[in-house]
């Protein structure tokens, strides 16, 4: 049986990673061109690896599913990126940053890698400042910061509301040096079907050609996921509609363990839903929160009134509204962590406080913020978000505040990967949001940015040079050998079986079917009878799907229905697994509530003693039960508390 060995290096927290690479095994100049890497994904994670590893000279394959590595998800990313610069001198330090970031997880993540993570933070905006990435500079010239929630200090470096698009662009810049040299060979408009694996090593990988449909096979030394997160699991999400599980789903089917799946996180400034027909949700980027205030109205009728259309926000007297994120915690007020800030919503919600016409959303009200700054300060602060949202809602919000409520945002849950962020399949690597390693059970805001960067810029080319180093003398790897001839093979039985079902029901119906399940009983709020019953109807609706699909088109040139029917057949085996990891893991820890495991105040109630391990999940066969490993965690360097937003 596989045994989780997390190699976490000997020493000190702060000197782990130097020591790390200081012994680390390195491959010279004339051996790395002898090597092939594959990179999946050109995100903020995948191109950075893509473009750092072919710098050091490595031959790097990378693929993504988009016509161009620039629109990979990351450029939808619009706050910000978190690092402990100190430019204020706020009382910033790496020490702050790594414990704000193992508090807002909820004490679930490992304290090693957050420790590096806050640690090369700041190498990340010397790198990206040095690629031209324009961030927003205060009068002074120094680069700004703004507030990002589970913060005391300004830490977050932004780009107006466009962080992750111009970060990208800094990663695509290099990346295209690359691949004008030659190092970096792009394949784009291409989807990993699987993981080509041999001697148990992962040696290469079967993708689909998305344009005329014909399956290629790729091999590699080593072979790095940078895939993304699997939120579109709910149907409803705020990530891009191409957002998927596969290739980590893949990996996991091929021996790479899936770690914490039901972490996700909900966000809590989402535009709300507002029809049945609706397939994508819009974030407001949580930066909002440094000058918009939270409230619903304090007296139920006056809601009941909102929802009818017959009373205005904006005529609602300043004493009869409830900002209730600055009554329940003071010391935070609306910047407490996206967990604690979406159950406090829903709370009001339940409670029939909420607005708009479904009464599920709260006010998040820029009136003051704008008569002490002036409309012009805001609208340099966030004036593509303010645009943005008056195209959807129909409604000014430097006049009318804005609606919001939460939904699925980001999935902390990903492979299983150890410090070097290798999988429990030698050779298989994971970075960015893929992977499960560095938010715990809550993800706090601009930190996805900062951890893709920090595996794609910092990390990954050398932990993955330490494992290629004694991979020099094997010869690149020829395709046509029977595990590549395997592999394909049973990619290409599935695409067939799929466009064979000639069924009733889209695709799309039976993806929102399963969001329903996901949301109704995997999201905010979880209890072990709708787990239970999720994962009967899971299980039931994925009898339907391969009864009763209907995917139109051929297997050959492009078939859009094609490619969703492959996401959503894994996302309909995924969902199953996060349904069976939140009821496992008896405790209420960041976004994970379940609601028979809270305080007397409503807060997520922790199980230290039974439940601070990350749950590793390895595939044991189709609709056979998975089996659980523990990474037992330990904390030496912060002490596990009571999560407390309410002092500082
Ligand atoms: C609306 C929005 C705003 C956000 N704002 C912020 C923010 O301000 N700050 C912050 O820190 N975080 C933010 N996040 C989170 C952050 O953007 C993401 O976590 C991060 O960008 C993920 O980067 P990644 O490189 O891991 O993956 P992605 O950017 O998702 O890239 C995935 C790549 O993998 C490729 N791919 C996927 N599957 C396959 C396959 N099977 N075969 C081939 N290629 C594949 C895709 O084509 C793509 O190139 C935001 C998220 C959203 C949804």
């Amino acid at each position: 049986m596989t045994k989780l060995d997390s190699k976490i290096p000997a020493g000190p927290i702060a000197e782990k990673w130097s020591n790390y690479k200081a012994h680390q095994n390195l491959v010279n100049p004339a051996n790395k061109r002898k090597i092939d890497i594959i990179v999946v994904g050109t995100g903020l994670a995948g191109g950075a690896a893509a473009a750092s590893l072919a710098e050091l000279g490595f031959n790097v394959k990378v693929f993504c599913i988009q016509d161009s590595p620039r629109r990979a998800h990351s450029i939808a990313a619009q706050g910000g990126i978190n690092a402990a610069k100190n430019y204020p001198n706020d009382g910033d330090s790496v020490y702050r940053l790594f414990y704000d970031t193992v508090k807002g997880g909820d004490y679930r993540a490992r304290e090693a890698n957050v420790y590096r993570l806050a640690e090369v933070s700041n190498n990340i905006i010397d790198q990206c400042v040095a690629q031209g990435v324009p961030f927003a500079r205060e009068y002074g010239g120094l680069l700004d910061n703004r507030s990002f929630g589970g913060a005391l200090v300004s830490r977050t470096f932004y780009a107006r509301g466009q962080t992750g698009q111009q970060l990208l662009l800094g990663a695509y810049s290099a990346l295209s040096k690359e691949i004008n040299k030659g190092t970096v060979e792009l394949f784009t408009r291409r989807e990993m079907m699987d993981i080509v694996k041999i001697d148990g090593k992962a040696r290469g990988i079967i993708v689909r050609n998305l344009v005329t449909g014909k399956l290629e096979r790729h091999g590699a030394h080593a072979v790095l996921l940078g895939t993304g997160g699997y939120g579109n699991v709910f149907f409803l999400s705020t990530n891009a509609m191409t957002s998927n599980g596969g290739a980590a789903w893949k990996a996991y089917k091929r021996g790479a363990f899936f770690a914490d799946p039901c972490f996700v996180q909900i966000h809590p400034t989402c535009i709300p839903v507002h029809g049945d027909y609706q397939s994508k949700l819009t974030l407001m980027s949580e930066s909002l929160r440094n000058d918009g205030r939270i409230w619903t109205p304090k007296k139920k009728s006056d809601a009941e009134k909102i929802q009818k259309g017959e009373l205005s926000p904006v005529n609602i007297a300043e004493e009869d509204r409830d900002y209730y994120l600055e009554r329940r915690y003071p010391a935070f007020g609306n910047l407490v962590p996206r967990d604690v800030a979406s159950r406090a919503a829903k709370e009001r919600c339940d409670a029939g406080h909420g607005v708009g016409n479904t009464g599920l959303a709260v006010y998040l009200d820029f009136k003051d913020a704008i008569n002490r700054l002036g409309k012009n300060v805001i609208e340099a602060r966030y004036g593509n978000l303010f645009q943005m949202y008056e195209k959807i809602v129909d409604e000014n919000p430097y006049i009318t505040p804005m609606m919001i409520y939460p939904a699925i945002h980001y999935t902390m849950g990903g492979t299983w990967v150890d410090y070097e962020l290798q999988s429990t399949v030698p050779g298989l690597f994971v970075g960015g949001e893929a992977n499960f390693s560095d938010h715990g059970a809550n993800r706090l805001g601009a930190s996805a940015l900062m951890q893709g960067l920090s595996d794609g810029y910092f990390v990954l080319p050398y932990t993955m040079q330490n494992y290629l180093a004694d991979q020099i003398t094997v010869p690149h790897f020829k395709t046509d050998g029977p595990e590549f001839e395997q592999t394909e093979k049973e990619v290409q039985k599935t695409i067939d079986k799929l466009l064979s079902v000639n069924g009733k029901h889209t695709v799309d119906s039976m993806h929102k079917k399963l969001g329903h399940i996901m949301w109704d009983n995997v999201g905010m709020a979880r209890n072990k009878e709708g787990l239970e019953e999720a994962i009967v109807e899971i299980k039931k609706l994925r009898k339907e799907f391969w009864e009763q699909v209907s995917v139109p088109g051929e297997k050959d040139g492009m078939n859009v229905e094609l490619e969703k029917a492959l996401r959503v057949a894994d996302f309909l085996e995924l969902g199953e697994l996060m349904a069976r990891d939140a009821l496992n893991r008896n405790e209420s820890c960041g976004g994970h509530f379940r609601e028979e495991y809270k305080t007397e105040e409503g807060e997520a109630l922790r199980d230290d003693e039974n439940y601070m391990y990350v749950a590793a999940w390895e595939y044991k066969g189709q609709d056979v039960e998975p089996v659980l490993h523990k990474e037992k965690l330990d904390y030496k360097d912060i002490e596990v508390k009571q999560r407390n937003y309410k002092t500082a």
